[in-house]
């Protein structure tokens, strides 16, 4: 019998013990003393003037350039001179290095993955990276305690920013199989007594066992929820259906994980549960960090890391392209300028929300996410065909081919002809008028093998050869 079966058949009280062990364990690993030693430099830095911030990000991009140039085969066969941490304009200093770099690609990597280690990080403080490809096969990745402890020092530096603390109360949609499949009864979570936090099922949401977990908003202790948007949209639309949406002040934030945000995710969840979304932007190989604002901008945590943007569409207000990364924290497998497979919009005005440093408007997540036109377009953010469709309950866009693109829609009560229209409408509007359009409805869209909900899944604008690298559930 494996762990999962022995697991099933413990009382439930057995089950949240199993649960808070490994939340203890996942406490430790991740809340270190170079955690508290990192989120004590980030905030004194929280609110630094662009200046201020562009001297740390150089004086960083400098240690890690020097290191890749000595001790990283990739880079040491480049013949790269010495870098130097000052400049009299830093954000010049840090163009500069960053230009002395070729771009590195996911083939290169995924060609002598070990070629981008660091010889200068012994092998025994070195931990071998979980990847989670939906597509491809997975890549391998290293990384250090550190690199985690820097990675969880952004979040909480959010989380901290707007009223969160370590070990409050929290709910939690991510994958885990807290809860046995064939459960047939509440509960449909599991506690977490060691830090508070109460894991929920995503695997039991069906509509006769939503109302459970409606209840359990209203009842049980919280302060913040995290968790996949997509599980906490089905939520959120319940609790909208049933009339019963939290007071304000039962929850301070929600914070979503793993998945794009979706443009119609973000209204009804703000509705439901009474207060603002932080969404954040990270990945496993702690190549950046970008967090959520009031405003519902992204900023790039710019002491983790360097982000360039390859011009595909440039006006007065943005940059929009394939985002190049160059991750500070990750000392085990240094990525300079690497092609990560998102797409970002940058903007080129200071946000509203008054925070200084770069924004962006949004990252959009892989390629994958686009779809291509008959006439060679690349089409982003096909979410918001849907925004405005409360008659739809989910909705996915597939492409196989440049020439259509096939629609499934999981109906409501009231989706009719002149709805249908409406999306047909919104389609043509993005795509034009060439290509063909499929529109089904279905009883349910299947999640990725990683139980990730995906709105679109084109395969033509890249051949998905590459594994997607992506954070699977660290936010917990
Ligand atoms: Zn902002």
């Amino acid at each position: 019998m494996n762990t999962d079966a022995i697991y099933a058949r413990l009382p439930i009280a057995v089950q949240e013990l199993a649960c808070t062990y490994a939340g203890w364990k996942r406490y430790r690993a991740r809340f270190t003393s170079h955690f508290e030693k990192t989120l004590g430099a980030i905030e004194a830095l929280d609110g630094a003037p662009l200046e201020g911030l562009h001297a740390y990000q150089l004086r960083r991009l400098a240690n890690l350039a020097n290191r890749a140039r000595r001790h990283v085969p990739h880079y040491r066969a480049m013949g790269l001179p010495e870098f130097v941490p000052t400049h009299d304009e830093p954000a010049k200093g840090i163009a500069e290095i960053l230009g002395a770099f070729p771009i590195l690609e996911k083939q290169a990597y995924r060609d002598a993955p070990e070629s981008l280690l660091a010889e200068d990080i012994p092998a025994e403080r070195r931990l071998k990276g979980k990847t989670s490809g939906t597509t491809g096969s997975a890549l391998p990745l290293w990384y250090t305690s550190e690199s985690l402890a820097e990675e969880y020092a952004a979040v909480w530096r959010l989380r901290r920013r707007v009223g969160a603390q370590l070990r409050n109360p929290h709910f939690t949609f991510g994958g885990q199989m807290v809860v046995p499949l064939g459960a047939s009864k509440p509960p449909y979570w599991r506690t977490n007594h060691y830090s508070h936090q109460t894991l929920f099922s995503l695997y039991h949401m069906t509509p006769a066992n939503l109302p459970a977990y409606v209840g359990a908003m209203h009842t049980l202790p919280v302060t913040y929820i995290e968790g996949y948007p997509s599980s906490i949209h089905l939520l959120a639309r319940a609790m909208l259906e049933a009339g019963r949406p939290l007071e304000a002040g039962r929850v301070k934030a929600i914070f979503p994980s793993s998945e794009s945000l979706l443009a119609f995710h973000r209204d009804d969840i703000e509705e439901a549960f009474a207060t603002k979304i932080y969404d954040r932007y990270g990945t496993s190989e702690f190549a950046v960090s970008m967090t959520g604002c009031s405003a519902g901008n992204l900023h790039l945590d710019m002491e983790f890391g360097a982000v360039e943007v390859e011009a595909v569409e440039e006006t007065d207000d943005f940059v929009r392209g394939a985002l190049l990364v160059t991750g500070f924290a990750n000392d085990a497998t240094p990525f300079i300028r690497y092609r990560i497979g998102d797409v970002g919009t940058r903007s080129k005005h200071p946000c509203p929300c008054g925070r200084p440093g770069e924004v962006f408007l949004d990252v959009d997540g892989r390629i994958e996410d686009y779809i291509v036109t008959p006439d060679g377009r690349w089409i982003g953010r096909m979410d918001h065909v849907f925004k405005e469709q409360l008659e739809i309950a989910e909705a996915q866009i597939l492409q196989e081919e440049a020439s259509a693109i096939e629609v499934l829609i999981v109906p409501r009560g009231g989706f009719d002809a002149a709805a249908e229209a409406d999306v047909m409408r919104e389609i043509r509007m993005r795509l034009g008028d060439e290509i063909h359009v499929d529109l089904k409805r279905v009883g349910e869209i299947p999640r990725e093998p990683n139980g990730k909900f995906r709105a679109v899944k084109s395969r033509v604008g890249r051949q998905p050869t590459q594994a997607s690298v992506e954070m699977d559930g660290r936010e917990g």
